[in-house]
């Protein structure tokens, strides 16, 4: 069994190949195009590549395209991606302009290119659809509610990867079974005590997730991946006044406050100096007052949903940092954890100063909650699920 992972942007694309073997699936090679302007170009230049260097003989061979496809209006879950899933992605591209008209493309594309291949849609909401009604709802007018303006969540993929992973360090394997489970039928019942688990994705996009034994509760993310912690150039948590407000007082027009939202704001907009943070350490560590707040903002949001989502699971067990910044900023991890040995919370200063880009367990001995870090791998995941989706439809 062949699965390819499709990852496409608005000008973007890159792909994953996966053969499954006696252990499950590996990976076998990967590659990408940037500036893309014909996906169609792309797709048959990289079945080339994988026949050149004989990871395939033909492209017949691939049984399956997954997508990683993010918000449908209609849709969630991991489905087949038909003409249905291709509709609604247009119909939905006004909540993620960058992302649903490149998957609509690319599906289609892939249809023409390799016709014999499935093809399935995993969406990054998947894996908030047995969250709470009550945390998923905004208190608007029925009305906006069933014009489908409530709390999506993004990130799915990654943060169903930490907590399938998380699951699997803490030798839970009731849980590691349920995480397994969702997308395919009855979700499996959990043995042992609640295992409750906040996932950090930190990266140019990020998000805090609140996991109870395999399942999202609850997201940083809301209706767009516009809202939560301040992302790397958008604006995150904002007061919906803010918005008509800005449009009087300043005299913008709609579009060019989602301009500013979108593209000028986050830490972009808190340091002026970047959207990347390694840049803003640097200016931080040479004086300047707005990087040092916008390292100062990123940790206090974080900090405010580890907190939220501890008190809704009833406790924590485990706190997990993954993706960029998650993975190898060692001293945002460490003002992040601090001062929480009241619950529970130490870090290990050394381990966690050593440890970038690798997955390795950075709480002290003596600490009753474990921290992780654990290296973001979305493609696995979207594999994984498409060859569930295989299995669950054959
Ligand atoms: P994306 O959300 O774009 O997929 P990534 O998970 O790849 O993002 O994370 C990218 C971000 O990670 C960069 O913008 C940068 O801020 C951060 N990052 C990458 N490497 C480091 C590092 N060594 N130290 C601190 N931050 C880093």
């Amino acid at each position: 069994m062949k699965i390819l992972v499709a990852n496409l942007g608005s000008t973007s694309f890159k792909y994953s190949l996966f053969e499954e073997d006696a252990n499950g699936l590996q990976p076998i090679t990967q590659g990408g195009y940037q500036r893309v302007t014909d996906y169609g170009e792309c797709i048959e230049d990289a079945l080339t590549r994988m026949r050149e260097h004989n990871h395939i003989q033909d492209a017949s061979e691939i049984d399956a395209v997954g997508f990683k496809t993010v918000l449908g209006i209609k849709k969630t879950g991991c489905v087949a991606a038909d003409d249905s899933v291709v509709n609604d992605l247009r119909s939905s591209a006004d909540l993620a302009p960058a992302h649903n008209p490149a998957y609509a493309n690319g599906i289609e594309q892939f249809a023409k290119n390799l016709p014999g291949a499935k093809r399935v849609a995993l969406y990054e909401t998947a894996f908030y659809q047995w969250a709470e009604p009550a945390g998923r709802r905004y208190a608007v007018p029925k009305s906006w509610h069933e014009a489908g303006i409530k709390k999506n969540g993004f990130h799915g993929a990654s943060h169903k990867f930490i907590a399938e992973r998380s699951a699997e360090l803490m030798s839970r394997q009731d849980v590691v079974e349920r995480v397994r489970s969702l997308y395919h039928g009855e979700l499996k019942p959990i043995e042992g005590n609640p295992l409750r688990v906040v996932s950090c994705h930190l990266g140019g996009s990020s998000s805090v997730t609140g996991i109870l034994n395999g399942c999202a509760i609850d997201t940083s993310m809301g209706l767009s991946p516009q809202s939560g912690l301040p992302q790397n150039n958008r604006v995150g948590e904002l007061d919906s006044m803010a918005v008509t407000y800005a449009m009087k007082k300043l005299e913008l027009s709609p579009e060019e406050i989602e301009h500013q939202l979108t593209k000028e704001s986050g830490l972009l907009g808190l340091s002026g100096v970047s959207n990347d943070i390694r840049d803003i350490i640097k200016a931080a560590e040479s004086g300047n007052a707005d990087a040092q707040l916008a390292i100062e903002s990123l940790i206090y949001s974080i900090r405010h949903y580890i907190g939220a989502y501890a008190f809704q699971m009833g406790g924590l067990d485990a706190i997990v940092f993954t993706a960029g910044i998650g993975e190898n900023s060692t001293n945002l991890r460490a003002e992040v954890c601090a001062g929480l040995e009241e619950f529970g919370i130490e870090l290990d200063p050394e381990i966690n100063q050593n440890t970038k880009g690798v997955e390795a367990t950075i709480s002290s001995d003596y600490s009753r909650v474990k921290v992780y870090v654990i290296p973001a791998n979305e493609e696995i995941v979207v594999a994984r699920e498409t060859l569930r989706f295989l299995q669950r439809t054959n």
